[in-house]
């Protein structure tokens, strides 16, 4: 067991949509003074814990701050998300995966513990999607899901040769009420309840009956706090885990959030993004994460929907700068 009161976490890529929240719940366990957010840019709103600039690719930087600040695990979130990636895929590549082993090469240096995120789009067309097994076809389409697979090939590489100590997650789409999105192929999930609230009409940019796999975010933050503190010995996946919460298409989460405002309306715009779901999964079985270390969800999808309204309500009335961007 690793003592907590020592521990001191650095968090790439804490700017955005998990990282946000993450950090809370480490600074829960480990206290702010033992908590280190990063990313490529400090934010405009103070924070109570040390924020600092890191670009994952400066290795030395990187080194840099693991000596000064005596670092002993790594949260490493950045990425360039599904449909960004698309946009300019060898820069998505090269962050995804360079950012990845710069963080895996310090922690064989550091002796680090590391957690890495991996995602649904790890699988791809030939996968099947329902219930889509642990072990399974794996030929993704895109290129954050390609780098999402030989991400999840090198963790495990590096657990089996080094004794890196690397856990990682494939989650679903992550649905929050503090942070938006950062780019990905669930987005519209959350965007929905923006809409919803302001008062507007949303277009969707999958089709009405796509069904992914989704997560309520205190789920997420607590299945990976989870994952991180279960005892070593019963880790067997060190590539990464499935984790199933809930499951839903555009059109039924439309339902739930008309039944708290029957004047929201919603219609249809399928984009590029809609190839990108049809590939992914529509349910994960996830019995290892059950029986290793303990996976449980909280929320469904109407428990998701009544908790992201009644804390979105409370954020809309001081007019959120977020809610303004939309
Ligand atoms: P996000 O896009 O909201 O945040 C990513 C952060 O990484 C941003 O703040 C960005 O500034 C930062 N970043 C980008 N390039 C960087 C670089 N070179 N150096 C340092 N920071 C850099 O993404 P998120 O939703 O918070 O996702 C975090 C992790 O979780 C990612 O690995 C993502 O693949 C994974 N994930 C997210 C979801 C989801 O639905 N949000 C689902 C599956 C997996």
């Amino acid at each position: 067991m690793t003592d907590i009161k020592k521990d001191v976490v650095l968090i790439t890529g804490a700017g955005g949509q998990l990282g946000s929240e993450l950090a809370n719940g480490l600074i829960e366990i480990y206290g702010k003074e033992h908590v280190i957010s990063t990313d490529l840019r400090i934010p405009e709103a103070e924070t109570e814990h040390l924020f600092l600039e890191l670009d994952v690719m400066d290795k030395k930087r990187l080194g840099d701050l693991i000596r000064t600040y005596r670092v002993t695990q790594v949260y490493h979130l950045a990425a360039i998300l599904s449909a960004k990636g698309e946009s300019n895929p060898l820069l998505s590549w090269q962050i995804n995966m360079e950012g990845l082993l710069n963080i895996l090469e310090a922690a064989r240096e550091f002796q680090l513990k590391v957690y890495w995120p991996s995602s649904i789009a790890t699988f791809g067309a030939n996968t099947p999607s329902n219930p889509t097994p642990q072990f399974t076809i794996t030929e993704p389409g895109t290129v954050y899901g390609i780098s999402k697979h030989a991400g999840e090939l090198w963790c495990q590489y590096y657990h089996e040769k080094f004794g890196v100590d690397v856990r990682s997650l494939r989650y679903p789409g992550l649905i929050g009420y503090k942070s938006l999105p950062g780019g990905g192929t669930t987005d519209y999930a959350v965007d929905i309840f923006h809409k919803a609230i302001k008062g507007g009409d949303f277009t969707c940019f999958l089709k009405e009956n796509t069904v992914l796999p989704m997560m309520y975010m205190p789920d997420a933050v607590r299945a990976t706090l989870e994952l991180m503190h279960a005892d070593a010995n019963k880790i067997t996946v060190r590539t990464s885990y499935n984790i199933q919460a809930m499951s839903f298409s555009p059109k039924e989460i439309y339902g739930k959030i008309k039944k708290h405002y029957p004047e929201f309306e919603m219609d249809y715009a399928p984009d590029f993004r809609q190839k990108i779901a049809e590939t992914w999964p529509q349910k994960l079985e996830d019995t290892l994460a059950q029986k290793d270390w303990g996976w449980k969800p909280e929320f469904d999808l109407p428990a998701m929907v009544d908790d992201m309204l009644l804390n979105l309500k409370k954020r809309v009335n001081y007019k959120s700068k977020v809610l303004e961007e939309i």
